[in-house]
């Protein structure tokens, strides 16, 4: 009685194309806006340690090297990282210091050698030259 109900199911499955690919020897492109492995881009960094402060999963560690020569090192910890593109929204630079890419096949069989590291000068936001004042409006004619 059940291989009766179900032997239609198997017919119509034998015919059908596999619904899997066949990973990894086949890869697929990844969607667009895929989060994939945070970086740094150090010529950017401010050191405000925004994504330190927001990283849900504790992943990114920032700290001093040569405080005089302000030198920073950051670490991510990707064996810890949860991909969730935090410390990109949190990052307030323009271009983001902090950015993330589509790569996702980052396994490794020790988690120490998914560490990322940075050692770099804080980056100096030059500040933006100031708009040019709007004309004075002209003087009103006295009356008479
Ligand atoms: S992607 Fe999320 S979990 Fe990973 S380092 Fe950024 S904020 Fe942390
Ligand atoms: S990467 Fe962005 S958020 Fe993180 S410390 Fe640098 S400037 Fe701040």
């Amino acid at each position: 009685m059940r291989i009766a109900a179900f032997l239609p199911e198997l017919l119509r499955h034998l015919f059908k194309k596999p619904a899997t690919i066949d990973y990894p020897f086949k890869k697929i492109a990844v969607p667009p806006g895929f989060r994939g492995t945070p970086y740094l881009r150090p010529e950017l960094c401010i050191v405000c340690k925004a994504c330190e402060r927001d990283c849900p999963a504790e992943a990114i560690e920032i700290s001093d090297v040569d405080p005089a020569e302000k030198r920073f090192r950051m670490i991510i910890h990707n064996d810890r990282c949860i991909h969730c593109a935090q410390c990109v929204d949190s990052c307030p630079t323009n271009p983001k210091a902090m950015q993330i890419d589509n790569l996702h096949e980052i396994a490794a069989d020790d988690r120490h050698k998914l560490k990322a590291e940075w050692i770099y000068v804080r980056a100096v936001i030059k500040p933006k030259a100031a708009a040019p004042a709007a004309p004075a409006a002209p003087a009103a004619e006295p009356k008479a």
